[in-house]
């Protein structure tokens, strides 16, 4: 399969082309050339297979011409040794838990799977180690150090801004040693973004050393996502609630929704999808007006959303022919407030019993908003709660239980690196690995 860049100015790729630079030439994303259609026979037996065994037909859908049958299985097998299970939460709307990995975060799955993947194209060319920079303010830098721990030929470097980050999510990646670096940057996490983007581009840089990364723009990340798509869809389909499913995700680089949209794409049963945003809500503006204005960042207390300018908008834009109308046809959005978010939390754990993590309160909330008469509605609950323990407990005025995962990371020792925000700093530091 070749992919080609959403700006189509660069030269098609091979996959290992396309994960191995990550960002195209001409600075856009890239995109699978088809997106194979699944046959109908896989959506009747769905219900009786295993998410492992779901998630490989749709891998090798992605994957299956460029990686031969039994890697592919391992690779698909490995990424997920967890669930991640549908729970009713309210009258017709059900929670996908995506946060039943190692960093219990939904970003584990295409962490993981992108290591693997990764680990093998270097294994087969002998090349030289490859390294991953990833900026962080906290859930991707833990899901990439984790995903990426251990696997020879490959060395993580996490920056992330000194003070910034919540001690539970510091310690889910400065804990780990072997071939995981954690950079304590002097400065914020636009600082640690503009050091990574200006390496890539650092020529002298590149010649020392194969420098890559690990956000939602590699395909080796964001399509895997796709996976628990197909697996909620079976779950549902068990217990007879699959038709006129609205599926609601949590928005912040568009990543996540963007599988979901490949995922209907190859013939997935959803009648439609919505993305929540929290305040910074430029996707909501473009849905409205036709016009798309990216702008600086809020802080908000669902942090991981905290983006002006989501860099998946252009794989949207590109899936539905930059029509404005198409989109408006399958997406629809909504924005809520801090205070909404907290208030959403609350009264949902009050009412039911069911406590929701400041991003999946968006999702939720936007389910009870929006859904209509007939139709069943699954939000994505995108963390566990502890991820954002102080912020809940405040709301829910209760103790929040820290699961073992969690409390092992915090166990372990920090090990970490300060460095300075100017970029010759980081660039002799590299210089010298
Ligand atoms: C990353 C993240 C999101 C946003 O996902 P995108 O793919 O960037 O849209 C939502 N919630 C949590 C908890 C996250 O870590």
């Amino acid at each position: 399969m070749k992919y080609y860049s959403t700006n189509r100015l660069a030269p098609l790729a091979t996959l290992e082309e396309a994960v191995v630079k990550g960002l195209a030439g001409d600075k856009g994303l890239y995109m699978p050339e088809k997106i194979k259609a699944l046959p109908s026979s896989f959506f009747e037996k769905m219900k009786d297979m295993s998410f492992q065994e779901i998630s490989y037909v749709v891998a090798d859908a992605f994957f299956g011409e460029d990686v031969d049958a039994d890697t592919l299985k391992q690779i698909v097998y490995d990424t997920l040794p967890f669930d991640a299970p549908v729970v009713h939460v309210n009258n017709s709307i059900y929670s996908l838990e995506l946060y039943h990995g190692p960093t219990l975060a939904f970003k584990d799955v295409g962490g993981r799977f992108m290591a693997r993947l990764l680990g093998h194209f270097i294994r087969k060319q002998g090349k030289k180690e490859v390294n991953v920079l990833v900026a962080t303010s906290g859930d991707t830098g833990s899901a990439v150090a984790n995903g990426f721990l251990g696997v020879p030929g490959i060395h993580v470097y996490v920056l992330y801004p000194k003070g910034k980050v919540s001690p539970i999510q510091e310690c889910q990646f400065t804990t780990l040693g072997q071939n995981i670096t954690a950079l304590e940057i002097e400065g914020t996490f636009d600082d640690c973004q503009a050091l990574v983007k200006t390496a890539f581009m650092d020529k002298e840089l590149n010649a020392h050393m194969q420098l890559t990364s690990a956000n939602s723009i590699n395909v080796a990340r964001f399509l895997p996502q796709a996976f628990y798509y197909f697996y909620a869809y079976a779950q549902l389909a068990k217990i007879g609630k699959a038709d006129n499913l609205v599926l609601c995700v949590p928005s912040g680089n568009f990543g996540n929704i963007t599988a979901g949209l490949f995922g209907m794409r190859m013939g997935l049963p959803v009648k439609r999808f919505i993305a929540a945003n929290n305040r910074n809500d430029v996707f909501l503006q473009y849905l409205q007006t036709g016009i798309y204005t990216p702008r600086p960042s809020v802080t908000t207390i669902a942090n991981a959303m905290d983006v002006g300018d989501p860099s998946n908008f252009a794989r949207i834009l590109d899936l539905y022919g930059n029509s404005h109308e198409a989109v408006c046809e399958k997406i629809s959005g909504c924005m809520y407030t801090d205070e909404e978010i907290a208030e959403t939390v609350k009264s949902t754990f009050t009412e039911t019993g069911y406590l929701l993590d400041p991003h999946g309160a968006c999702g939720y909330r936007a389910l009870k908003e929006q859904l209509k008469e007939g139709e069943t509605g699954v939000f994505l609950e995108t963390a566990h709660p502890a991820k954002f323990k102080d912020t809940v407990e405040a709301i829910i005025e209760e103790p929040v239980e820290i699961p073992g995962k969690l409390q092992e990371f915090m166990k372990g020792t920090k090990q970490s690196i300060g460095l300075q925000k100017d970029f010759e700093g980081f660039k002799s530091f590299l210089m010298n690995c």
